[in-house]
């Protein structure tokens, strides 16, 4: 298992091919935009070597019975889906922030399911090169990103109707070496300090959009590969300075980029699905059941801090003890407790899926991450309420250090006497940071729009069966 600073040199190796605020980036180690991302993944390797935290953050592979860091294991049990989700709440509560590795751990598992069953039902080998690739990304303990979005143009048409044919990920031709693919994928958490990413269809498909069925693992440096860097909220901040960021060490949620595949060449030894359709629709479930499972534990860790941080600020400002701040704070520790039960729900009512690995209860995982897509938000808006405005409204670090009006900034802003104004700062800021607008859009977004849940678990509610049972009662039916 590497350490965090060996993945940090492993990245300095890549010739990743980034661009951030319309410039190309030479050492993606060094940019400040990229920074706090590469910090927070490089925590989920260093914590695999703390004797406190091992049980959760490393496993014993079921390909060669060696310990791994547990962001590359397949789950061979409930006991795993729970182990997992405890280790991202406790991860999430030491970045207060996306740490990222989640995404290519999910593809990782819902290839290692899908490729087995499409062999069973087509008679194909995709499950014995995903086993080789799996191996690969255990023994060098590698982060891969999990690329499912496609930019999907007009959001009516299937994908071989769009007329642009880029808008999803497509094979332009094969040949005896392997596939040519083109396209783009969207929101891509962590990609640029990802070593491999998972590219995954978006969408089940039909016979007609068989081109566009498509799974394999692409070298993030590959020819033909570039991203382009998003921007969040005050993102500036990053480019000088240190109490403005609210969360310097660890930045705000994952630091995603839109990645362009312009003609990428993939050897068949890399390739997981090429053109069986049938299968596209288990693994998007299973891939998105995967990551909605997560939420209660990484959202749970991250509200965590928040709930913290706004009970501190409370303390600062000398209402700790007002009976509505401790209610308002009780029903944000009511909101992270529900979310996190529904991801311990989902992963001990796990099932093993035919190839031994385990799925979680894809209608409860569906059910957590709908939760999330709310609960955030309300937990964001007491934050806000308790916090008070100066968290939209607070001079900069550099008038606090000023010469001449540092002794306003401080003399004004200072709450009880004991506490010193920097700390009210610093504390009002990262409020701001973790609730101020691009965190709440992943929580919405990230592992899916709240509809992609809702068509979930109406597919799975048994509507059927609620209905007999209610039309039994009432004497409609006999039996039920
Ligand atoms: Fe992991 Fe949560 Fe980030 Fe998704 S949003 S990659 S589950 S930390
Ligand atoms: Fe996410």
């Amino acid at each position: 298992m590497k350490t965090g600073a060996e993945y940090i040199d492993s990245l300095r190796k890549l010739k990743i091919n980034v661009y951030a605020l319309g410039e190309k980036i030479e050492d993606i180690t060094e940019h400040p935009l990229l920074k706090p991302h590469i910090n927070a993944v490089a925590l989920t390797y260093d914590l695999a070597h703390n004797p406190q935290f091992e049980d959760l953050v490393t496993a014993t592979s079921h390909l060669t019975g060696k310990k791994i860091n547990r962001f590359t294991h397949i789950h061979q049990s409930t006991e795993d889906l729970i182990k997992k989700v405890k280790m991202l709440r406790m991860i999430a509560q030491r970045t207060g922030s996306c740490f990222q590795r989640c995404v290519g751990f999910d593809a990782l598992n819902a290839l290692y399911s899908t490729t087995y069953e499409m062999d069973q039902a087509l008679g194909t080998n995709y499950h014995q090169r995903f086993l080789k690739f799996l191996l690969y990304v255990q023994e060098n303990d590698l982060v891969s990103a999990g690329s499912m979005t496609d930019p999907k143009g007009d959001r009516g048409l299937r994908p071989s109707q769009q007329p642009d044919p880029d808008q999803y990920v497509h094979i332009v031709s094969t040949n005896d070496d392997g596939i040519i693919i083109k396209g783009a994928k969207v929101h891509q958490t962590g990609i640029v300090n990802s070593h491999e990413m998972l590219i995954m269809p978006t969408v089940a498909m039909s016979e007609q959009d068989r081109d566009y069925a498509v799974a394999c693992a692409v070298p993030t440096d590959a020819p033909g590969v570039i991203h382009i860097f998003g921007r969040q909220t005050n993102d500036e901040r990053k480019l000088g300075g240190e109490i403005d960021q609210g969360n310097a060490r660890y930045g705000i949620v994952g630091g995603e980029a839109l990645t362009v595949l312009e003609n990428v060449f993939v050897p068949w030894d890399r390739v997981f699905m090429a053109g069986e359709y049938q299968f596209t629709g288990m693994l998007v479930e299973r891939f998105a059941a995967y990551h909605r499972q997560n939420y209660g534990g990484c959202k749970g860790g991250v509200s965590d801090v928040v709930i913290g941080a706004v009970a501190t600020l409370a303390e600062y400002n000398g209402v700790a003890k007002a009976s509505h701040i401790r209610d308002k704070i009780t029903e944000m520790i009511h909101l992270v407790e529900t979310l996190y039960g529904g991801s311990i729900a989902c992963s001990a009512e796990g099932r093993p899926t035919k190839s031994g690995a385990y799925l979680v209860d894809t209608m409860l995982a569906n059910v957590v991450k709908q939760n999330v897509s709310r609960y955030i938000y309300e937990i964001g808006r007491l934050a806000h309420d308790i916090a008070g405005g100066l968290i939209a409204t607070l001079p900069a670090e550099k008038d606090l250090h000023h010469q001449e009006i540092g002794k306003y900034v401080k003399k004004y802003f200072t709450g009880v006497d004991q506490v010193p104004a920097e700390y009210r700062i610093r504390v009002a800021r990262l409020i701001e940071n973790m609730t101020g607008g691009t965190a709440q859009v992943e929580s919405m977004h990230g592992a899916g729009s709240p509809q992609a849940q809702r068509v979930m678990i109406l597919r799975q509610a048994n509507l059927e069966h609620k209905k007999k049972l209610a039309q039994y009662l009432c004497g409609i039916l006999n039996e039920c």
